[in-house]
């Protein structure tokens, strides 16, 4: 089934758990976690930057659509940080449900107008708007990318953010970086941020670089609004890391696509798993059928 990011959030939110947003950017990901999201009853949102779909290609965004047309779970086909008014657009012709646009680089004023743009052509067709305050660091080698480092959310601004640009939902900064953490840095998350935009702001929160946060920190966000929590690097790793083991078991006959990706997409599997249960998104899909 389906279903646009404002109907999969504000669910979320109300009910105090996160539907995992992954970025499976590749058909041996995306059946990976629609498999287990299917296994464990769970919404889950299929999140694709422009970097990915390009690589896809269009034709791709059919096929996940045939796929979330045959699922009982529901889905929410997600445009990943979105970078202009074009590439938003392409998107929405192409049948994603959300979209996200990323100005968080511009300054305050000029991340509204962009916003307000995209958020007027997005809502005249139904489909719901994602953008961001603040910055998300970066720790290298990610599609997503990021700043090298992290200015947190301005509780206050994310209040008339939000106010003035009618988002459906929010990405805010409280700690996260895309990409994996170098062994010598601890991520921290600003629950204390968090927390006060809480109170402020009555959308849906969003986590960008959700992968390798401690568990803990991110099941006490689920209190505090967050909604949607992506997770990219993750999914990734250990599909590549079992790949590297299949390619270098010394078994050299070994290609054909049907025996060679099958035990990555069970890596997958497992991580999703675990994100879908840390995040209480498992058996959640009923409540979007009342
Ligand atoms: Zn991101």
């Amino acid at each position: 089934m389906l279903i646009t990011g404002k109907q999969m959030l504000d669910i979320a939110r109300e009910n105090k758990f996160s539907v995992p947003a992954f970025n499976a950017g590749s058909g041996q990901l995306l059946t990976a976690v629609m498999e287990t999201a299917e296994r464990l009853n769970a919404p889950f949102i299929m999140a694709i930057h422009p970097d990915e779909l390009a690589f896809l290609k269009d034709s791709f965004i059919s096929q996940v659509i045939y796929e979330c047309n045959h699922s009982k779970i529901p889905v929410c086909i997600h445009l990943d940080h979105g970078a202009n008014m074009q590439q938003v657009a392409h998107a929405i012709q192409l049948g994603f449900t959300s979209v996200m646009i990323d100005s968080s680089h511009q300054p305050f004023e000029e991340n509204i107008r962009i916003t307000k743009e995209v958020v007027k052509l997005a809502h005249s067709v139904g489909v719901s708007v994602e953008a961001e305050l603040g910055t998300i660091g970066d720790t290298g080698s990610t599609v997503e990318g990021g700043a090298s480092e992290i200015i947190y959310t301005d509780p206050l601004k994310a209040k008339e953010f939000v106010e003035e640009t009618q988002i459906d939902s929010l990405a805010i900064a409280i700690g996260t970086s895309h990409g994996i953490y170098p062994k010598h840095l601890v991520p921290k998350l600003r629950l204390d941020i968090l927390e006060e935009i809480y109170k402020l702001v009555a959308i849906p929160l969003v986590l960008h670089g959700g992968s390798s946060n401690a568990d803990d920190e991110l099941a006490a966000s689920l209190d505090l609004g967050i909604a949607k929590i992506n997770i990219s690097s993750d999914i990734k790793i250990c599909f590549a890391n079992k790949l590297r083991e299949m390619l270098n078991g010394g078994n050299n006959e070994i290609r054909e696509p049907n025996v060679l990706f099958p035990p990555c997409m069970l890596e997958t599997q497992r991580v999703a798993e675990q994100k879908i249960k840390l995040f209480k998104a498992d058996n959640k899909a009923s409540l979007y059928y009342r």
